[in-house]
């Protein structure tokens, strides 16, 4: 950071102290990642100085032949990784891409079937407020008591309010996904399967979780998730839907709800798809699922509750009405400890989103951080222990969290 401590020392020290949390910090929140070198020069580049508003071969500005090619690379990258034919990577967001989805295929007041944000859902699947559940007739659909989703449910109020639009995909959700039963509902009602699969997109790419691209309409995702590239959003189509639906959301994207692509951002993701296309990527996905599998039984050995007893990719939801503590009281004390992770509402939660009764936990972050199944059973003992313990089990907690913290130091 020369240049920057330079010009803007304040800036450069709040970036410091930014690395130091994150390197004697355990991340455990399920939506993060640690990308690497290559996509951290891409992005940090200077294609953020250009303009290039438009498509490959088709831009409002001159001067785009460089950008072209990164994006023209990101496209046929993200093809080949999802077996997609038809990709937009422009979308600056996870929220820009189900926008511009909706968008595209929606009307203002059509009816459309989210996850309810309690059970998992995210906020653009139809929450009251984004702009989702403000220009749709959200009805909402959840998991049993269980905590697993019931797609019989789901059947009968489809069948019930025969929405325009069903949304499948979660961001708090530790199952696996039938894309084909969400298939089968979306066929028997009438309506258009957009399957959002942002926390599981690195999952999907390596082949351990099984993928939508053959069911849905179509595709959403971020970029920095599970599949480790640069913060953004990629909207994917399948051959079938094209040729049934005839889908292009260009449009919707730009000029419809973005201007200029942020090319800086696009060469990261272009990087990334290379990246995700390696073998090692695979098997450092099956990383974060053996991980995750390491952590939820070294909690559950401990005593710990778990929302649908256990998981499958790479996240889980803790339970804690057993111990009568709050996802915000615990969100605290695992700061303290330097474990980072996010207080979540649980299914049927009686607390407020502030407060919950829950909290997640993912293991993409430490995974990417050399950690292995055995350092997740630490992980676990820390845990247990500041929820135990409380006050009293941070400094212990804390002890096992600098040692690991330690072992696998993050390159600067
Ligand atoms: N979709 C899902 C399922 C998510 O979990 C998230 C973010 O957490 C998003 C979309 C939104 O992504 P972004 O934060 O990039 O807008």
């Amino acid at each position: 950071l020369e240049e920057l401590k330079v010009v803007d020392a304040d800036v450069a020290a709040a970036i410091e102290a930014e690395m130091d949390r994150q390197n004697s910090h355990i991340e455990l929140i399920a939506s993060e990642n640690w990308v690497s070198d290559a996509v951290m020069e891409a992005q940090g580049s200077i294609m953020t100085n250009k303009y290039a508003e438009g498509y490959p071969g088709k831009r409002y500005y001159g001067g785009c032949q460089c950008v072209d090619v990164v994006e023209n690379l990101a496209i046929e990258r993200a093809k080949e990784l999802f077996d997609a034919e038809y990709v937009n990577v422009q979308p600056h967001s996870g929220a820009q891409a189900n926008m511009a989805v909706q968008f595209a295929l929606l009307q203002p007041g059509d009816t459309v079937m989210g996850m309810n944000l309690d059970h998992g859902g995210h906020l653009t699947h139809g929450s009251p407020v984004n702009f989702s559940g403000t220009y749709f007739h959200i009805v909402p659909y959840g998991v049993n008591d269980e905590g697993f989703i019931d797609y019989d449910k789901v059947e009968e109020i489809a069948m019930e309010c025969k929405p325009k639009m069903i949304i499948a995909g979660a961001s708090a959700y530790a199952r696996t996904i039938d894309f084909p039963r969400f298939r089968e509902i979306a066929d028997k009602c009438g309506a258009y399967l957009m399957v959002d699969m942002a926390h599981i997109a690195g999952l999907v790419a390596a082949g351990l979780h099984p993928s939508p691209i053959h069911y849905a309409d179509v595709v959403t995702t971020t970029t920095h998730k599970t599949l480790r590239g640069p913060r953004g959003g990629m909207i994917l189509v399948s051959k079938e839907s094209m040729e049934k639906n005839n889908f292009n959301f260009n449009k919707a994207v730009f000029p419809g709800i973005q201007g200029g692509p942020l090319m800086h951002v696009i060469a990261a993701k272009a990087v990334c798809f290379k990246e995700a296309l390696q073998d090692s990527f695979k098997t450092y996905q099956q990383g974060i699922v053996d991980n995750a599998q390491a952590l939820c039984n070294g909690l559950k050995n401990r005593g710990i509750k778990i929302v649908s007893d256990g998981t499958d990719n790479h996240l889980m939801l803790v339970d804690l009405t057993p111990f009568d503590l709050t996802g915000k009281a615990i969100e605290k004390l695992l700061d303290e400890a330097h474990i980072t992770a996010n207080k979540n509402t649980i299914p049927n939660d009686p607390k407020s989103p502030f407060v919950t009764s829950g909290i997640r936990l993912g293991t993409p972050s430490v995974t990417s951080r050399g950690m292995n199944t055995e350092d997740m059973d630490k992980i676990a003992e820390a845990i247990s222990i500041v929820i135990k313990e409380g006050d009293e089990g941070v400094t212990k907690a804390r002890a096992i969290v600098d040692e690991l913290t330690a072992k696998y130091p993050l390159k600067k």
